[in-house]
């Protein structure tokens, strides 16, 4: 039997990337149960950016019921083995945090373990030997990861680069096709209810009127509800991030497809390179107070693999996050409810990330409070986790000299950071809650790759005999140094997959 609380329409303010992929995901769960209209203004437009994923996107996919080879071929899409970081260390320094896992899932103690053991005991090899993902990264290579735990390839992992125009346009189809209704406008009102507080309806500039039970705040740095009609506080974070502005263009594909993301240190900031299958995207990421706007656009063009496409755009943002992005019946998601610049594509893994929590706690029409504060302790711990993971790659860059890196390098740091950096030195170990999102190989893969040494290591791993263990971690090497090359190229890999 139906309760008679139940929400019954869903308005959903702004069209980016959050807007359709919430539209998407409950339209397709909810079906006609609720009713869901979402309102955007093409005058407005998007952030138009976003074009990095991280292996969470699969989850996603799932949910909504993605086919993968249509979606490959409808958003330009490529398969991304990690992140490249160039001269982040100090000038000249590479290294490569892949998906996937490092080694093998050997019984026992965590195989990085079994890594700091043998590196003790004398056996000279790179973290990045053991990574099967960065090997065929470095190939140009692509596999999708294998079910079989005892394959090599079970070690892999991926994600997707896709144009950011593209995605929207393709959730929108999906969303219109499960009965999503679309009205273009801009906002002109919001209407509260006197006794509740909550956002009865919307109003546009033409006079179309949008009654809701639920409000999704979808509208981008705005925060048209969240912020400024709920008056919810952001809590900025830039003196720990200090990029505020970025600034993009896409240039012509000149080589074979590189699969990863690459990003390079620059003076003032970092520079991304995101493949695509008919163009390049990049963008220079930067703080404003250390380089003009002109000098960023210049280093950008001056750095590109290709002719550039368009004119170069401009981007403004301040790290952060609104501490209660549940409010009332408004729920932000996406840039609305805060920011976390794009060093590890973490953004749109926030925006599913608050979908799932939204569907998990899909309230009643009266919205309990405790729903939404449960969403909100979730919420800001995903945001704190990321936070830190980010501020890791700032601040340990030894070599890089120039003021913002100086600066970078001498900031205070979140006590959360500091305990495991230092916990990492001491022991190897690398301490997590349980869901956080960037697990044990990501926060390896950064913390060696930024230059921390660990000194010790868990004492499970003596368990094993020095030269088993030593003849063990040598070996993985040797099958993921004979494994890589065999892969297909990325290109026949997609072509394949995508039936090119
Ligand atoms: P927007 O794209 O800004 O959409 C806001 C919507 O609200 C629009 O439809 C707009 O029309 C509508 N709207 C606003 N005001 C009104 C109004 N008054 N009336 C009606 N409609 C209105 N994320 C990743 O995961 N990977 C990346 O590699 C990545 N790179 C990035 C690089 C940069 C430089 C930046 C700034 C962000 C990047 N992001 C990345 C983040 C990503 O771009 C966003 O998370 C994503 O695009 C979602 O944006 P959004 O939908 O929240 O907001």
């Amino acid at each position: 039997m139906e309760r008679t609380g139940r929400i019954k329409r869903v308005v959903i303010l702004g069209g980016g990337t959050a807007g359709w992929m919430a539209a998407t995901a409950l339209s397709r769960n909810f079906g006609e149960r609720v009713h869901i209209t979402l309102l955007e203004s093409e005058e407005i437009g998007t952030v138009g950016v976003g074009e990095a994923t991280i292996p969470t996107i699969h989850w996603f996919n799932e949910l909504i019921g993605l086919d993968e080879p249509e979606f490959l071929r409808a958003t330009k899409a490529t398969f991304k083995l990690g992140i490249e970081f160039v001269d982040w260390r100090e000038p000249g320094h590479r290294y490569f945090h892949p998906f996937g896992q490092f080694g093998a899932a050997l019984p026992g103690v965590a195989f990085h373990h079994r890594w700091l053991k043998a590196r003790a005991e004398g056996l000279d090899l790179p973290l990045s030997a053991l990574s099967l993902a960065t090997q065929a990264a470095t190939h140009g290579r692509f596999a999708k990861p294998a079910g079989d735990a005892r394959s090599i390839l079970s070690t892999l992992g991926y994600a997707y680069h896709f144009d950011a125009g593209l995605y929207a346009k393709y959730l929108r189809d999906l969303s219109e096709k499960q009965g999503v209704r679309r009205i273009e406008g801009k906002l002109r009102d919001v209407e509260r209810n006197p006794d509740t507080g909550f956002v009865a309806a919307l109003t546009t500039e033409r006079g179309d009127r949008l009654d809701g039970d639920l409000f999704v705040d979808c509208s981008g740095f705005r925060a048209l509800l969240i912020g400024a009609e709920m008056g919810e506080a952001f809590e900025d974070w830039s003196h720990w991030l200090p990029c505020d502005r970025a600034v993009a263009v896409p240039c012509a594909r000149v080589a074979a497809t590189t699969p990863y993301t690459r990003s390079t240190a620059r003076a003032a900031g970092w520079q991304w390179r995101i493949p695509l299958q008919h163009r390049t995207g990049n963008g220079y990421v930067y703080a404003s107070p250390h380089i003009s706007d002109d000098e960023a656009a210049a280093t950008l063009m001056a750095n590109l693999d290709g002719e550039a496409l368009a004119e170069p755009r401009m981007l403004r943002f301040r790290a952060g996050t609104r501490r209660r992005a549940w409010r009332g019946n408004v729920v932000a998601i996406g840039l609305s409810s805060g920011f976390l610049e794009p060093l590890e594509s973490t953004s749109i893994h926030l925006i599913q990330s608050g979908i799932a929590k939204l569907l998990t706690l899909f309230p009643d029409a009266d919205c309990d409070p405790a729903l939404a504060d449960r969403f909100n302790t979730v919420f800001a711990r995903d945001m704190d986790g990321i936070k830190d993971f980010l501020i890791l790659h700032y601040h340990a860059t030894s070599g890089r000299d120039d003021p913002l890196w100086r600066r970078c390098r001498t900031m205070p740091l979140p006590e959360t950071l500091v305990e495991r950096e230092a916990q990492y030195r001491r022991s190897g170990r690398i301490i997590l809650d349980p869901d956080e999102l960037f697990r044990e190989a990501s926060w390896l893969a950064v913390l060696d790759g930024q230059g921390f040494e660990a000194t010790g290591y868990n004492p499970l791993a003596d368990a094993i005999p020095q030269e088993t263990n030593t003849a063990q971690v040598r070996g993985l090497a040797d099958i993921i140094a004979r494994a890589a090359p065999t892969l297909p190229s990325h290109d026949a890999a997609l072509a394949r997959i995508i039936g090119a």
